[in-house]
């Protein structure tokens, strides 16, 4: 087979943060594919075709995909951030895993973004500077049981926690559920870092102990970045944004 499948991170939002090895992927593109803003950020060009559609339906997508790298296309499927986080990278593997057998003689790629985590971080200094975790609070694909329990032992295990698809109008209540799991173990001051839109013109980014918070400042374009116990805040001048760091070392300095 000729077609080639790359699935395409295309990070954060800001085309600065965009790789330049994802950036040829694209440059040499015969068709993209994705969830309409994304593939909106991919520039228009003389025999591009594009294939917009609707956020729900990653396998059927990824099988769209693969049936056109299949009879010869150069497809560029993108995601947001990095493709393997929380994205369509996984899609493509579980399609093919269960699909088509031709599909496994296909060259599938994958070019890696900057996930919305590492860029929130960057923004406020270096929460994530000891050992940390991620996870999605979205309950679409898993039960809402299984994210309790895995935020009750990450916050227990005192990891820093940056959670994903912390909310979305079908799903209301999840953040607030997971903010009171996290008090049961942390002190009301913890630093909790709430980044919306990071890298794009609507950016917006908060810190606030985790008594402040309530679920309703956040939205589908919001990650949230829940402190250790180790985490610090750097005070800094009158209306300057704090600095929020995890020290790497235990103990006392000699
Ligand atoms: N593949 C993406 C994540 C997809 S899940 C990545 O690697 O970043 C979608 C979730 O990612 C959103 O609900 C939000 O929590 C987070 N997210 C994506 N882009 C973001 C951005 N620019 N700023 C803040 N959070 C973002």
């Amino acid at each position: 087979m000729t077609g080639l499948l790359t699935v395409v991170g295309l990070g954060p939002g800001n085309p600065r943060y965009l790789t330049p090895s994802a950036s040829e992927a694209l440059a040499s593109a015969t068709d993209i594919v994705g969830y309409g803003p994304y593939v909106d950020l991919v520039p228009e060009r003389l025999g591009l075709r594009r294939h917009a559609s609707d956020n729900r339906v990653e396998l059927d997508r990824a099988r769209f995909a693969l049936d056109l790298a299949a009879k010869g296309a150069h497809v560029a499927i993108v995601s947001g951030g990095d493709p393997g986080v929380f994205a369509m990278a996984a899609a493509v593997f579980e399609a093919v895993d269960n699909g088509d057998p031709a599909w496994r003689s296909l060259d599938i790629r994958v070019e890696p973004g900057i996930t919305a985590m590492l860029a929130a971080a960057a923004r406020v200094g270096a929460p994530l500077g000891g050992d940390f975790c991620a996870m999605s609070l979205s309950d679409n694909l898993k039960p809402w049981e299984i994210v309790a329990a895995r935020l009750r032992a990450a916050v227990a295990a005192d990891f820093v926690v940056a959670l994903y698809n912390p909310i979305s109008s079908a799903r209301p209540w999840q953040l607030g559920a997971a903010l009171e799991i996290v008090a049961e173990t942390h002190g009301p001051d913890t630093p909790i870092v709430l980044a919306r839109a990071v890298g794009r013109p609507d950016e917006r980014i908060r810190i606030l102990p985790l008594a402040e918070v309530e679920a309703s400042i956040a939205d589908m374009s919001t990650i949230v970045i829940i402190g250790a116990t180790t985490t610090r805040l750097i005070e800094r001048p009158e209306g300057e944004q704090p600095y929020v760091y995890t020290p790497r070392f235990y103990g006392e300095r000699p």
